[in-house]
């Protein structure tokens, strides 16, 4: 029998409403309980709220279109240092004068019932202080990757997000993909005997020399922060493993420009099982987009790998192809059913955290010559 869509989402956004509600029901009394069920119904029937916070390129061209589409979740607020920003979006978005924040009241937003989520689209060294605030005004967190740019910032957003009994997760689009699901597919079921060998690479021409992403103080780092990490993601997915140890070498043809943070960064992860990942990442050169795994009894890989779209597919035996898909807009559903369920999210605050400890291994061992550092 062939499922009514619209009948799924309605019993989608009853289990959402009631989610909350049950989530807050725990801590209160009696009365609180009324109020509490109260506000549950009044979450029936709507989507999950999100307020996007920085309005640049990612927010504007990418995520609230992906809200347009999104099954479960729609735009809620904004957030943003240019009045003339929030006003476009007000207009495009049709979003109401007290669903308009500043950087400075944001925090109000505590208030704002129409906003579940905070999606936070802002240079990477500020990611923590605004999912700390995020949390404290009582909202759940989808962040953008890096996730930060060191590991003590990225234990700081999980601690506030637990103990503000809310869910944390990172940008990582790709494991929400068809295409990257299936090269996951192939390598844990082991279709073709077990992964040896990983090649993953991604990089661009980073145009420009004014601009954040030059910026150690905001960036944290350079190519390897902002597209290397893709890479890093889709070696450690692949493999199903942690890594045990990492060797890194860094080149840089440019070191004007690139004087405060890395352009090209070349690294090998070893992990349990034997396995190798080679990995590359640049802002020196266009195209470098790939995710090819080697196992006993054949290969499977993708190209176009990382983009927001244009995967191709293909194992030794021919290509694959799925449908293409806003990698956005299904990476908010799913966090949305996670909110609805209880479940946690994949691509959780742990998991951001895993790969910025990998990545402060890298730079580890580029700072030391390109000697082994071991990872716990
Ligand atoms: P942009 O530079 O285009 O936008 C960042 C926005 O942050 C600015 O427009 C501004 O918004 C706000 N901002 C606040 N303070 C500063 C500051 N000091 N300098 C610059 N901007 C500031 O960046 P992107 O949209 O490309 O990237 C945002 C985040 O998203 C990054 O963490 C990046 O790594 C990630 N990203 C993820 C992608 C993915 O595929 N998952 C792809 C691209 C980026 P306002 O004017 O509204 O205040």
């Amino acid at each position: 029998m062939k499922e009514d869509p619209s009948a799924s989402r309605r019993g989608f956004l009853r289990n959402f409403g009631f989610g909350f509600g049950g989530g807050v029901l725990r801590v209160g009394g009696m009365l609180g309980k009324l109020e509490k069920i109260a506000e549950a119904a009044q979450n029936l029937d709507r989507k999950v709220g999100f307020a996007l916070v920085g309005l640049g390129s990612l927010a504007t061209n990418q995520i609230g279109p992906a809200l347009l589409k999104s099954k479960y979740c729609s735009l809620a607020a904004v957030v943003s240092s240019d009045p003339q920003k929030l006003q476009r979006w007000s207009t495009q978005y049709k979003l109401p004068e007290n669903c308009l924040y500043s950087y400075e009241t944001f925090d109000q937003i505590a208030y704002n019932s129409a906003v579940d989520v905070v999606y936070i689209l802002l240079p990477n060294s500020m990611h923590s202080e605004f999912t700390v605030r995020a949390a404290h005004a009582g909202k759940h967190v989808l962040c953008e990757k890096p996730m930060e740019v060191s590991v003590e910032k990225c234990e700081r957003m999980i601690e506030a997000c637990q103990s503000a009994g809310k869910q944390l997760a990172i940008g990582y689009r790709c494991q929400f993909e068809p295409h990257h699901l299936e090269m996951i597919r192939l390598a844990r079921q082991q279709v073709y005997g077990p992964v040896r060998l990983i090649e993953a690479s991604f990089g661009f021409r980073l145009e420009g020399a004014e601009q954040w992403r030059l910026k150690r103080e905001l960036a944290g780092g350079g190519a390897l922060m902002d597209v290397g990490i893709y890479a890093l993601q889709g070696a450690r997915y692949l493999a199903g493993e942690e890594p045990i140890e990492v060797t890194a070498h860094e080149t840089k043809s440019d070191p004007e420009k690139f004087s405060e943070v890395d352009e090209s960064i070349f690294w090998t992860l070893k992990f349990p099982s034997g396995l190798i990942a080679n990995c590359a990442t640049t802002y020196l050169v266009p195209g470098m987009n790939r995710l090819w795994a080697g196992a006993d009894q054949g290969s499977f890989e993708l190209t176009s790998a990382f983009g927001y779209d244009g995967q191709k597919g293909q194992t030794h035996k021919g290509p694959f192809s799925f449908p293409a898909t806003d990698h956005f807009a299904v990476q908010m559903d799913d966090f949305a059913q996670c909110l609805a369920t209880g479940k946690k999210s994949k691509v959780s605050g742990e998991e951001g955290l895993r790969d910025v400890k990998i990545i402060t291994a890298i730079y580890e061992s580029i700072k030391l010559g390109g000697q082994p550092v071991q990872l716990s």
